[in-house]
């Protein structure tokens, strides 16, 4: 049976937990939340994971201890930044609830801790027990427990976790530290076709402002900067760059992270495609028999632009709408 690990995001609705620095914890825990499941996604290990508190949402001790325990999960990692009133007060802690989980709590710790330090050296505050935490009283007392406290919210360190990029190093972190092992972010599908070509969408939107460069590397001749909005005709990939077409006729390479693809998400779907078969069912539920069919691997299908729940994506094969499992497409 695979580890079942619950993610909780602390605080939430008319809760913001510390604020400071202009920021609100509650929004950076569920950022933190949201970079976990979509790299748990994108990894493969989705399975392995269930979501308390993904929305901005009230969430009482009681529903939020009974959402947690009905996933029957082996460990709980609840997320939460930490706030002092001295500003000086910094770093990483992670707290525990019970010795028996010490051993795996430290290894987990370290990792992260690792993470955060390799970034910006950052106070190493320990894995902790003894003494009060408020948020760890409100985890229901008999499940293994690790409460990570990310830095300060009354210190500027908190600056860089309101970053986007930083928060998926972080969630990637957190992911392979509560697994145990290596995960691989980026996994390759042998011998696939071009998305893009396989379903006739061939342009792209760029989503932020970036750089046209001549090759595809990030510290070499730029052509010139392309803003946010911008929409140009994709061609082939390499690793981590696309070369593009604007409608001037400039052709360069763009960061594959800079831009969404464009023709399929205005029509509220883009694409996607099967990594392994899965069923296609007609509800995002799998104990029932509501299977329309099993799809092969490298089915290419189209994904509902925000038809996904925790487990599943809202597809169109051939103009019939359903359901699979979101780990088992490649967006
Ligand atoms: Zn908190």
């Amino acid at each position: 049976m695979s580890r079942i690990i619950v993610i909780e995001a602390g605080h939430g609705g008319r809760d913001p937990g510390a604020v400071g620095n202009g920021l609100r914890e509650k929004d950076l825990n569920l950022r933190l939340l949201e970079h976990i499941r979509s790299e748990a996604t994108r990894a493969g290990v989705i399975d392995n994971f269930r979501f308390v508190r993904d929305t901005d949402v009230d969430m009482n001790m009681t529903t939020r201890n009974s959402q947690i325990v009905s996933h029957n999960p082996h460990l709980i990692v609840s997320l939460h930044c930490n706030a002092f009133n001295q500003s000086s007060a910094n770093g990483f802690e992670t707290w525990i609830n019970n010795e028996t989980i010490r051993p795996l709590a430290t290894r987990i710790h370290n990792q992260v801790f690792n993470y955060h330090n390799s970034h910006t050296r950052t106070a190493d505050r320990g894995v902790r027990r003894n003494g009060h935490n408020g948020n760890l009283g409100l985890m229901p007392n008999h499940a293994n427990t690790v409460l990570f406290e990310h830095l300060f919210m009354t210190n500027p360190e908190i600056l860089r976790m309101n970053d986007d990029n930083y928060l998926r190093g972080l969630a990637r972190a957190i992911i392979s530290a509560t697994l145990e092992r290596e995960i691989n972010f980026n996994p390759q599908v042998a011998a696939t076709p071009d998305l893009s070509v396989a379903l006739g969408l061939t342009q792209g939107q760029l989503t932020v402002n970036t750089t046209l460069r001549a090759e595809p590397r990030s510290n070499a001749n730029p052509i010139r900067s392309v803003r946010a909005g911008v929409i140009f005709e994709r061609g082939r990939r390499e690793g981590e760059w696309f070369f593009i077409r604007l409608a001037s006729g400039e052709e360069g390479w763009v960061r594959t992270t800079t831009f969404r693809r464009g023709i399929g998400r205005s029509l509220g779907f883009s694409e996607g495609q099967t990594t392994r078969v899965v069923q296609f069912r007609e509800t995002a539920r799998t104990n029932n028999t509501n299977i329309i069919r099993a799809l092969p691997v490298g089915q290419m299908v189209q994904l509902g632009s925000s038809g996904h729940t925790n487990e599943f994506w809202r597809v169109r094969v051939h103009n019939v709408t359903g359901f699979v499992r979101r780990n088992a497409v490649r967006l």
